[in-house]
């Protein structure tokens, strides 16, 4: 896996704030409140719904906070169920809509 530029870490950081108050501070997956307690299992993480790793981008409706522990099951391929919900939720109905986005297209050609 490659590693991210210092610019598009940032840029991370900030949807991942962003994403993190429209969220309410409810991780995307499992809807548990994050921290900033760093390497807990609840703390808050930028997670990218088409994955970083497989070419999905850091923009805006890419990101969303996830905590540490679903980020990381995702990342090793695991599927994320959410907590009193028999349906996972899956990224893919939401890119359907979303991607491949009109937006930030310049933005994002580097
Ligand atoms: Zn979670």
């Amino acid at each position: 896996m490659g590693r991210m530029s210092g610019t598009e870490e940032r840029r991370l950081a900030r949807l991942r704030n962003a994403a993190r108050i429209k969220q309410n501070n409810l991780c995307y997956w499992c809807d548990e409140a994050m921290n900033d307690v760093h390497n807990d299992p609840l703390q808050c993480t930028g997670d990218h719904l088409f994955e970083w790793a497989k070419g999905g981008r850091t923009i805006d409706g890419n990101v969303v906070a996830a905590c540490k522990r679903c980020n990381s099951t995702r990342s090793k391929g695991g599927i994320v169920k959410t907590v009193g919900d028999q349906t996972p939720r899956s990224p893919f109905e939401v890119l359907a809509a979303l991607w491949p986005p009109s937006e930030d297209e310049a933005d994002i050609a580097h």
